[in-house]
């Protein structure tokens, strides 16, 4: 088997939002990146939607966020909402204006944020992307790691110093090394419709998000543009299959805003939820970031913004190896955004997922009762944004040695 050496190039698997992240900054710094991607383009599903403040803070100077604002849809308030009621609990992030350049959440297809920073990277002759190369094994060497790359009739090995791990929930680089992902599958999946109809003109105090109880049951309604995203689980005792056929999809919108006219359904998708998170986010030559490393409930919205901030925190730490410094400075990666995954990003995910899935009526008066406690006192107010923008997780990473 050919083995090419790629020893001044660091090597990223994956060109997901995080991968290719991590890839505009090695290459603003100067160094040459090889990303390898298994699928013969970028991803064009519809997870991630939602890029809180201390994200677009971050994407700012490399004047990513501007664009990511013109394409999107800008949300400064995001509510809780009783549907039969319509009791709000409304979170205007105006209030932490002076922490953030941002102070609203861009609503915005993450797949737009892939194209962005592949254009960018494009423009530069450090970088080069193979599209259907997957990896499909590897050995760490001591001074540098040997990956097997290919698809059918292209196999080849790939020597490079430093692999970065961004391969997604489904890590074959963490699957090969045989590393624990310790977590579990959340017990209710999802599915997201994406509809063309103009909630906003039929719902007195929609916002731009709503998480929202129903009688029985809850809904997300996330306005990207002039689409919505319609997030819920499938019924008690109903099969996956069944929940996601068209008519009964239909069927379901109906039984929440009963109307004349059928909905104009884009398109299904479902997810399976998990909470994971590796032991450490390095093995020697070998760093993870993103959904490879964690993964949290998407209620909220933190997932890929909780892979850029490692990207970012991973580029800080490797950037002063590369110029020689010890690379046992890598560790401090694995620390800060570890203990960021499992106490930030999973403590306030899950919180989301209970609060928003609650069905209980006396569970669901308390955590109605908490919610109108923190929206009625400015401080407290604050303080909750100040987890939910993402921003406080950000502060905390820096003091952690
Ligand atoms: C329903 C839903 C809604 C969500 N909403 C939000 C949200 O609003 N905000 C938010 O922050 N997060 C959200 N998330 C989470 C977010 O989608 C992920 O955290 C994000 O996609 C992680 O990015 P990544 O680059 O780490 O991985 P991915 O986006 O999964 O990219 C991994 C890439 O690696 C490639 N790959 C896989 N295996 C190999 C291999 N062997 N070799 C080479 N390449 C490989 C894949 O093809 C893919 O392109 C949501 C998730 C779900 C399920």
């Amino acid at each position: 088997m050919r083995n090419e050496q790629a020893t001044k190039s660091i090597v990223i698997a994956g060109a997901g939002p995080v991968g290719l992240f991590a890839a505009v900054l090695l290459v603003k710094a100067g160094h040459s990146v090889i990303v390898l991607e298994k699928s013969e383009g970028l991803a064009l599903n519809r997870r991630a939607s939602t890029f809180h403040p201390a994200t677009l803070d971050l994407l700012s100077p490399l004047a990513l966020s501007d664009p990511l604002i013109a394409r999107g849809s800008i949300a400064q308030g995001w509510q809780y909402m009783i549907h039969g009621t319509k009791s709000h609990a409304v979170f205007d992030l105006e209030i932490i204006h002076d922490l953030t350049a941002h102070p609203f959440r861009v609503q915005c297809e993450q797949y737009y944020f892939s194209d962005l920073a592949l254009e960018f990277l494009l423009a530069s002759p450090l970088f080069e992307i193979r599209f259907g190369h997957g990896i499909r094994g590897l050995e760490d060497m001591g001074g540098q790691v040997r990956i097997q790359v290919g698809k059918p009739g292209v196999e080849y090995e790939l020597s490079t110093a430093w692999l970065i791990a961004a391969d997604g929930g489904n890590s074959t680089v963490r699957q090969k090394m045989g590393l624990a992902f310790a977590g579990n599958i959340l017990p209710s999946t999802s599915i997201t419709l994406v509809l063309n109809h103009p909630f906003q003109d039929e719902i007195p105090g929609l916002l731009g998000v709503n998480y929202v109880w129903t009688e029985t049951g809850y809904y997300s309604l996330i306005q990207i543009r002039d689409q919505w995203r319609f997030t819920y689980s499938p019924d008690p005792g109903q099969s996956l299959e069944e929940a996601v056929s068209a008519p009964v999809a239909e069927a379901h919108v109906q039984s929440v805003f009963p109307s004349l006219k059928p909905y104009e359904l884009l398109h299904i998708d479902h997810y399976t939820l998990q909470q994971r998170c590796l032991h450490s986010f390095r093995e020697g030559r070998i760093l993870f970031a993103g959904d490879s490393a964690h993964l949290s409930s998407p209620t909220g919205g933190m997932g890929m913004n909780a892979g850029i901030h490692d990207a970012q925190c991973l580029v800080e730490h490797l950037l002063p190896v590369l110029e020689g410094e010890d690379a046992a400075l890598l560790d401090r990666y694995s620390r800060r955004r570890h203990t960021i995954a499992l106490e930030e990003i999973q403590r306030l995910s899950e919180r989301n997922y209970r609060w928003h899935r609650e069905t209980n009526p006396d569970r669901r008066q308390e955590i109605w009762r908490e919610l109108q406690e923190i929206v009625n006192d400015r401080r407290k107010t604050r303080d909750f944004l100040l987890d939910s923008s993402m921003i406080r997780s950000r502060w905390r990473e820096k003091e952690i040695d």
